[in-house]
């Protein structure tokens, strides 16, 4: 299914969607500019990322170029090391801790995507993403009944143990409590650390094709657990973990 097709099927998943598939033109368009731009130097991916951010977001460039001089300045390199661009310290007026991780995180996805890696990385040691530092609330539930964790941010996806919780390693299956929405994806509530995490089964992939889409897909299932006073971790492909 496209992303048209399911805003028609529930409008009222239009906004999140439609923003979902801002990020994918929007990296998707990076990762062809990449290729096909002459480039004197590689830091000029920054101008190509930043020019496409505010492009699709409809955001001054003006207004964004700080980020540049400030990346700059700071000596990082977004390229070799995205990670340090998604965790860069970044203190802006009239904008909230909130709207700057937002923004970090969208921003440095496409340098995720410029690497090009596309290793399975296991999930098992810190439960968190090993390749990029993020928490992840969603996961695959393989045929063969494994569970595969997957990062928003860079898309690795790596094995975590079936039953347990990524936050705090609660692996009593007494202590997890299942939810499920009409469509089977389920929520697992950690009852030790108030965590959940999103999972689905690889039979229901196949009809979206897409993890970062079933994750949209069933966000009034986040509405119904946080409700619950559940934390979600990590955040979802449009950088939001707080849904209200
Ligand atoms: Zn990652
Ligand atoms: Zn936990």
């Amino acid at each position: 299914m496209n992303i048209q097709e399911i805003i028609k099927e529930k409008p009222y998943l239009q906004s999140p969607l439609e923003f979902y598939e801002r990020i994918r033109n929007f990296t998707d368009e990076c990762k062809r500019q990449k290729k096909t731009i002459q480039l004197d130097s590689d830091m000029e991916l920054i101008d190509i990322v930043l020019k496409n951010f505010s492009m699709t977001f409809q955001i001054p460039y003006e207004s964004i170029l700080f980020l540049k001089e400030e990346i700059l300045k700071s000596g990082i390199n977004p390229i070799k090391e995205p990670t340090t661009l998604w965790s860069f310290p970044l203190h802006t007026e009239g904008l909230s801790k909130e709207e700057i991780e937002r923004i970090l995180f969208i921003i440095s996805k496409p340098f995720f995507v410029f690497l090009n890696k596309n290793e399975m990385e296991s999930f098992m040691e810190t439960g968190k993403c090993p390749v990029c530092g993020i928490d992840s609330s969603l996961a695959m539930i393989s045929i063969n009944n494994e569970k595969i964790m997957i990062c928003p941010l860079c898309e690795n996806m790596g094995s975590f143990f079936r039953i347990g919780c990524p936050y705090c390693f609660n692996k009593d299956s007494t202590k997890i409590e299942i939810l499920l929405d009409e469509e089977e994806v389920r929520a697992e509530l950690c009852l030790e650390c108030n965590t959940y995490i999103k999972s689905f089964r690889e039979t229901h992939f196949i009809k979206y094709k897409d993890p970062f889409l079933i994750d949209i897909v069933s966000l009034p299932l986040d509405i119904v657990v946080q409700k619950r006073g559940y934390i979600r971790r990590g955040p979802n492909i449009i950088g939001i973990k707080m849904i209200n």
